[in-house]
């Protein structure tokens, strides 16, 4: 039997009137491609709480399949297991389960659980199966792992401690993410291993992002971004050819489906997936 690959789309809590209508746009227009799931980002230390309900709330009116994220650090369990109770009670059945990282000016409150792996078990010990768990993976290495081989070790702690599924930081390199899961499997790693894909708009705002999480853009990439300097029609045209690319070979060659980051955009993101072969 061929292999169905599932597309999920990423989208965050908009802050202002605006985003929000803007939000509301992109997701009706995305969500009439019909993904497997979308995901709603949550700011760690409780920062997005309302706005992530929010979002949530509105996805799940547009009848799709939600999945919050959830990330622990600068919380309490007893808060974390509120938020999971209030999910489980509107009918979620999927979480995406990280440790975050605390923005700025929220103090040095690390909370009571302070690795996604400690996530995963909480959500296990107090919601049984319930929730269908998906966490991060890192093919180009977490930023601030000691080394590869430990990162791996923290990765498959969290498969261990009972992830189903696992969404990939943005890379623009492949090898990266082939290795990452021949890795992986090696160490006895079944679970799906999906490629987080970030669409090319901005070059400035892309190379500020990916150097905060460790993405590499490779040097002739970024000079081909750089050219295009204020011709912004151009610089999509050619990040969307790039990116589509680069997904159907990752779908070509094994890759179980695609996580777009949407940054609540439906443009960037049909120019990639039009151009996609999916089945
Ligand atoms: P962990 O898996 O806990 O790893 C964090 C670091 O600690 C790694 O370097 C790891 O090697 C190390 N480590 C792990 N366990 C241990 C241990 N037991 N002892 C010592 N070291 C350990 N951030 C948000 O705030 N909100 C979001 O909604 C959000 N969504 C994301 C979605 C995806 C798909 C991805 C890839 C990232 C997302 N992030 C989000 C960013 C993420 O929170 C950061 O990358 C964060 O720094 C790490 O989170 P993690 O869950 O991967 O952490």
């Amino acid at each position: 039997m061929k292999e169905v690959k599932t597309i999920s789309l990423e989208f965050f809590p908009p802050r202002e009137e605006a985003a929000r209508e803007k939000l509301a746009e992109a997701a009706r227009e995305l969500v009439a491609r019909r993904p497997a799931y979308v995901s709603v980002t949550y700011g760690a230390g409780g920062s997005t709480r309302a706005g992530t309900a929010d979002t949530v709330r509105l996805m799940q009116s547009l009848g799709m399949d939600t999945a919050p994220h959830l990330s622990c650090i600068g919380s309490s369990r007893a808060e974390l297991v509120e938020i999971l109770d209030g999910y489980r009670a509107q009918g979620i059945r999927r979480i995406v389960a990280l440790r975050g990282d605390l923005p700025s000016g929220m103090g040095r409150y690390l909370g009571e659980v302070h690795y996604a792996n400690e996530l995963v078990a909480l959500i296990r010990e107090h919601s049984g199966d319930w929730f269908h768990i998906e966490v991060a993976a890192y093919p180009e290495v977490h930023p601030q792992a000691a080394s590869a081989a430990k990162d791996l070790d923290h990765f498959v702690a969290k498969v261990q401690a009972g992830a189903n599924g696992a969404i990939t930081q943005y890379f623009f390199n492949i090898d990266a993410y082939f290795d990452f899961v021949d890795r992986a499997q090696a160490r006895g790693v079944d679970i799906p291993i999906t490629p987080g894909i970030m669409p090319i708009t901005n070059y400035t705002q892309l190379a500020r992002f990916s150097k905060m999480c460790g993405a590499e853009i490779p040097r002739w990439l970024a000079a081909r971004l750089v050219d295009f300097g204020d011709d912004r029609a151009s610089l999509h045209a050619f990040g969307a050819d790039f990116i589509a690319r680069m997904s159907q070979r990752l779908l070509d060659q094994g890759a179980p489906g695609l996580h777009f980051y949407t940054l609540n955009n439906a443009d960037a993101t049909l120019a990639v997936w039009n151009q996609l072969s999916v089945s």
